[in-house]
């Protein structure tokens, strides 16, 4: 994970390292290569331009230049607005209501149904009463998909494989969840390839009839700057109250996860590392902080 941004801002701040002494210009050529690696990783070039003025500013505030270790200081004056950048402390979700409603958005193949199952399983470990409800009208096997998973973790999944209305069936759910004595309902919506109409206006009145306490948009992180583009749009619509960043566990640039909080003001929550269903993790700014500077 993020290998290369890694790398490369190593090699950044070998540049510093060398020098017996740290100087304003090699501090603004360490700085220039680090922003690059930033945009390199696809990073948002108004982000990777803030965030290196940021740290040059820390840098000459925090006079690393006459530090007894300058070349430390400056890797955690980075890592401090790497941290910054992604949104500083983990963020919790808001499961209020009985039951609490999670509504799960984002585009075909994003990993939102898979997501769904985990955060089942999360849950259902805590003890909580979890229902699953399969949203997707379009694909009938969505809802085999999400069955499967339902069985495997032992959750119950609701579903209408004839209902081709999906605000009825998350109506439905909620209501039915409600009989059930179940502390949480998370709905799986339906996604596709790309952005379009039919689809926003579905899971916005989805959002609308079942009032969701939490709505999390999921995307694929190796889709880089599209990334950040798809969670502007749904946010536009949805307002949602935080990300999920799924496909982590593979060749990703790291871009989405650096630029998302900033470019559109929510938190990411989760991220997800693999297909089995105890690879998610809470998302820590601090520890992805330092994973990225290695
Ligand atoms: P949905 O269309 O948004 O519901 O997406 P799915 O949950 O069906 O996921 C699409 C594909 O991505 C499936 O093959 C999943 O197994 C896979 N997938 C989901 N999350 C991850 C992840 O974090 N890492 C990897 N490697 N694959 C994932």
């Amino acid at each position: 994970m993020f290998q290369n941004l890694q790398d490369k801002l190593n090699g950044a701040f070998k540049t510093l390292k060398g020098k017996g002494r740290i100087t304003d210009v090699n501090i603004a050529s360490t700085v220039k290569e680090i922003r690059r690696a930033l945009m390199d990783a696809d990073v948002n070039y108004k982000v990777a331009k803030d965030v290196t003025d940021r740290v040059k500013q820390e840098a000459l505030d925090r006079k690393v230049m006459i530090a007894v270790e300058p070349g430390q200081l400056f890797v955690k004056i980075v890592q401090e607005q790497l941290q910054d950048l992604m949104g500083g402390m983990a963020q919790t979700v808001n499961l209020k209501g009985s039951p609490a409603v999670v509504l799960i958005a984002g585009l075909q193949g994003s990993g939102k149904t898979t997501f769904s199952g985990k955060f089942a399983a999360y849950l259902k470990k805590q003890g909580k009463q979890v229902m699953l409800v399969a949203c997707d009208v379009y694909r009938p096997a969505a809802i085999t998909q999400l069955q499967v998973l339902g069985e495997q973790i032992g959750v119950e999944v609701y579903a209408e494989p004839d209902n081709k209305d999906a605000v009825s069936i998350a109506k439905n759910a909620v209501a039915a969840a409600k009989v059930k004595g179940k502390s949480i309902v998370i709905v799986d919506t339906a996604g596709r390839l790309a952005v379009d109409e039919v689809m926003m206006t579905e899971v916005e009145n989805i959002k609308k009839t079942i009032s969701p306490s939490e709505i999390l948009f999921v995307v694929d992180s190796m889709t880089g700057q599209d990334a950040v583009n798809t969670a502007k749009t749904f946010n536009e619509r949805l307002d949602f109250d935080g990300v999920v960043l799924t496909k982590l566990d593979g060749d990703s640039r790291g871009g989405a996860a650096l630029s998302i909080r900033t470019v559109v003001e929510k938190p990411i929550k989760f991220m997800s590392t693999g297909e089995k269903m105890e690879d998610l993790d809470i998302f820590h700014p601090d520890r992805m902080a330092s994973r990225i500077l290695g």
